[in-house]
């Protein structure tokens, strides 16, 4: 058994965001965060909890309906992860961290690579609101913000708008 996956899947839909999954026990438990995330350890980045995913949405890219209806997925950024997460001293599995609404993980993708905490802050009505923010460790950097900088698929290296014109 390897590590567990994840998958940052660039999203123009009614709304721009980015949906950052985690394999946990299976499925691609689902965020989306409108920002998408950051290296920068200062930025909290707004994560609003969206249903699970199998996991052969992870590959997906592609034109999904209208914009309105589904709009257009790029495979932004994907690769393995580590749970690291906590409750006090002792080390817990990520589904148990998820429900007690704090993970910690290390990610090993192209863009994002090191710690990383989600945090829930709000778990009544319709959506948990989460925050998604980047440890402080040799991975991070004060204003490096790779959603700005490398904008391309790393399943295709197409942008987003040529994804959207292709179609597929
Ligand atoms: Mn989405």
């Amino acid at each position: 058994m390897g590590h567990p996956h994840f998958v940052v899947q660039h999203h123009l839909a009614t709304a721009d965001h980015y949906d950052f999954r985690l394999e946990i026990d299976g499925v691609l438990v689902s965020w989306a965060v409108p920002k998408g995330p950051s290296l920068d350890p200062h930025d909290h980045r707004l994560a609003l909890r969206t249903d699970d995913h199998a996991m052969e949405h992870a590959s997906f890219e592609g034109r999904l309906g209208d914009r309105r209806n589904g709009g257009v997925v790029q495979v932004w950024d994907r690769g393995t992860y580590r749970n690291t997460s906590h409750v006090g001293a002792r080390p817990v599995d990520a589904s148990t961290a998820l429900q007690r609404g704090r993970l910690s993980f290390w990610l090993e993708g192209e863009k994002l690579r090191g710690g990383f905490s989600l945090i829930r802050t709000r778990d009544y009505g319709r959506r948990e609101s989460w925050l998604l923010t980047k440890k402080a460790d040799e991975a991070a950097g004060a204003g490096v913000r790779p959603t700005g900088t490398r904008i391309e698929s790393v399943l295709s290296g197409r942008t987003i708008e040529q994804i959207d014109a292709e179609g597929s």
